[in-house]
C-alpha cells in the first residue's frame, strides 16, 4: 500500500479546509500541527453567524475583503478558544501568509511555515520570519495523492 508523506498529508488537510471558505476572492486553508498531530485547522470565512461573502458579496476596503478572518488566524484562535498550546507547532497553509498572519504566527510560537503556493509574498514577512527564526518552506501540493482515495 502506498502511503502519502507527512507533508502531503497535512497539505491535503489544508486544501480540504479551503473548500469550506466563504470568500469568493480566495479560498485559503491552514492546518496547525504538533508532533505530527493535527491540533487545529482553519479557513478564511466570516465570524460565526455573520454574513458570508458568497451570499452578500465581499466587503472590500482598500482592495482587501474585510469580512473574513484569515485561515491562519482562525486556526490560531481555535487553539486559544480551546486552550491548546501553539508553542513549537508548525503550520501548513495553501497560500503564503499575509503580513498580519505572519506576525500572529510568529507571536504564537509557531516555528515552521509550509506553504503550497506563492501569494503576494511580502518581503517584510520573509524578513520577520527570518528574524524570528521561523522556518519557511515551499511545499507544493501534489494533487496526485488524492487519486489514492479511489483505490
Ligand atoms: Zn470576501
Ligand atoms: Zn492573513
Amino acid at each position: 500500500m502506498e502511503r502519502i508523506t507527512w507533508d502531503q498529508y497535512f497539505m491535503a488537510q489544508s486544501h480540504l479546509l479551503a473548500l469550506r471558505s466563504t470568500c469568493t476572492r480566495l479560498a485559503v486553508g491552514a492546518t496547525i500541527v504538533r508532533d505530527k498531530r493535527i491540533i487545529a485547522g482553519g479557513y478564511n470565512g466570516s465570524i460565526a453567524g455573520g454574513a458570508h461573502c458568497i451570499d452578500e458579496g465581499c466587503y472590500v476596503i482598500d482592495n482587501h475583503c474585510v469580512r473574513t478572518i484569515h485561515a491562519e488566524m482562525n486556526a490560531i484562535i481555535q487553539c486559544a478558544k480551546f486552550g491548546v498550546p501553539t508553542e513549537g507547532a508548525e503550520i501548513y497553509v495553501t497560500h503564503f501568509p499575509c503580513l498580519h498572519c505572519c506576525k500572529a504566527i510568529i507571536q504564537s510560537g509557531i516555528r515552521a511555515v509550509y506553504y503550497a503556493q506563492d501569494y503576494k509574498n511580502h518581503p517584510y514577512a520573509l524578513e520577520l520570519f527570518q528574524q524570528a527564526n521561523v522556518l519557511v518552506r515551499h511545499v507544493p501540493f501534489d494533487r496526485e495523492v488524492l487519486s489514492l482515495l479511489q483505490k
